[in-house]
């Protein structure tokens, strides 16, 4: 078990890496009756911002979105599936964390966000800036269109009691279980599909295990990602085989849950051989308003609305990619195919910095 110290310098210094820890910052750590606050040098301080909380894990800290909405805006009403499967429907602008939400945004300082692990908690906090900079730059695209109430408490319900159950797990037992070396098929291609995932976290194209990663077999079959394991720790044998024509795979493994848009893609495109899915901030600034991303020669139209792992998102995503080499996902992300994996993850890329030079000029 890491030590209150240890576990604190490891959130400050993601934190630090990622530019959202500054002077300011505290953090909360244990349960009610043995919690620790410190401050951002790490001397024990007053406890008292986190009172209202009862998770055993909080963070109150700001990045420069966070900064400027806090200054100016109004409670988040969940623009982006993510949001509404960590966050629920709202997020609320008030002085001080009450009431057990899971996140607050703190007028004129930044947000409090709480979670149940360590690599959640980080997860909370890339969430809540990329949210402030959808808030901030919104407006430029013609404005947020949040989804409904009632279908963001049942993603926030779902994301609760199913789809984090890997990444809680993964906490409790940081090193991957023992493995006898399986023999699967295709292995430099599984070995692969691991790659990438690792590179959309190093390039900061998701958060947590959001996202999804897939390459072509052959005509018939194609390789994804598991669903919600950490990509630090995606085994070769828990990467999926899926066939093309009706989506099957072998019983017992757990396949991304957006398996069908991958399905419907390769089936639409036969030259397609890599797909990749990101929730990368500039994009879902695209995706939290609705609007398609173009600029000279490039063209990625937004796909229409549909929950997240629903076969008519992936109907939706397969349409808009019938003529485009990417789209983006209404309330959602981006979604890149190409002949390569490296060619899907660098227009992923590029769809971000095409997103970043539009939202900055
Ligand atoms: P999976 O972990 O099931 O691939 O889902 C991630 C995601 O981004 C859903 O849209
Ligand atoms: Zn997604």
């Amino acid at each position: 078990m890491a030590s209150v110290r240890e576990k604190f310098e490891y959130i400050r210094a993601q934190l630090t890496q990622l530019g959202l820890f500054d002077g300011d910052s505290l953090v909360m750590l244990g349960p009610v009756g043995e919690r620790a606050v410190l401050d951002a040098d790490g001397n024990e301080t007053s406890p008292e911002p986190f009172s209202g909380v009862s998770a055993p894990l909080a963070v109150l800290t700001a990045g420069r979105y966070a900064r400027a909405y806090a200054a100016a805006g109004s409670a988040l009403h969940a623009p982006t599936d993510d949001m509404a499967q960590m966050f629920g429907p709202r997020v609320r602008l008030t002085e001080r964390a009450s009431g057990g939400a899971p996140a607050f945004l703190i007028r004129d300082r930044g947000f409090l966000v709480t979670a149940r692990f360590d690599s959640e908690l980080i997860a909370a906090c890339i969430l809540m800036e990329k949210l402030c900079m959808a808030g901030v730059l919104a407006p430029k695209l013609g404005g947020l269109r949040p989804l409904g109430g009632p279908l963001c408490s049942l993603e926030h319900l779902f994301y609760l009691k199913k789809y984090s159950r890997g990444a809680r797990q993964a906490a409790a037992d940081p090193r991957p279980p023992a493995q006898t070396a399986a023999a699967v098929p295709d292995p430099d291609l599984r070995q692969a599909v691991i790659e990438y995932g690792r590179q959309l976290v190093a390039n900061r194209l998701i958060q947590a295990t959001w996202g999804n990663v897939s390459v072509r077999i052959d005509s018939d079959r194609f390789l994804i990602t598991p669903s919600g394991v950490d990509y630090g720790r995606i085994r070769p044998e828990e990467v999926v085989e899926v066939r093309v024509a009706d989506g099957a795979y072998a019983e017992g493994l757990h396949p991304s849950s957006e398996r069908k848009m991958h399905q419907l893609i390769y089936k639409a495109r036969p030259d397609i051989r890599a797909v990749i899915h990101t929730h990368s901030a500039c994009c879902q600034v695209f995706a939290a308003c609705r609007k398609d991303l173009r600029a000279e020669g490039v063209l990625y139209p937004c796909a229409g609305y549909a929950v997240s792992g629903s076969a008519k998102l992936a109907e939706n995503v397969a349409a808009a990619m019938g003529s485009h080499d990417g789209c983006i996902m209404a309330n959602h992300g981006f979604v890149a195919g190409a002949d390569t994996l490296q060619g899907a993850l660098a227009r992923a890329m590029e769809a971000e910095k095409l997103a970043r030079g539009l939202l900055e000029a």
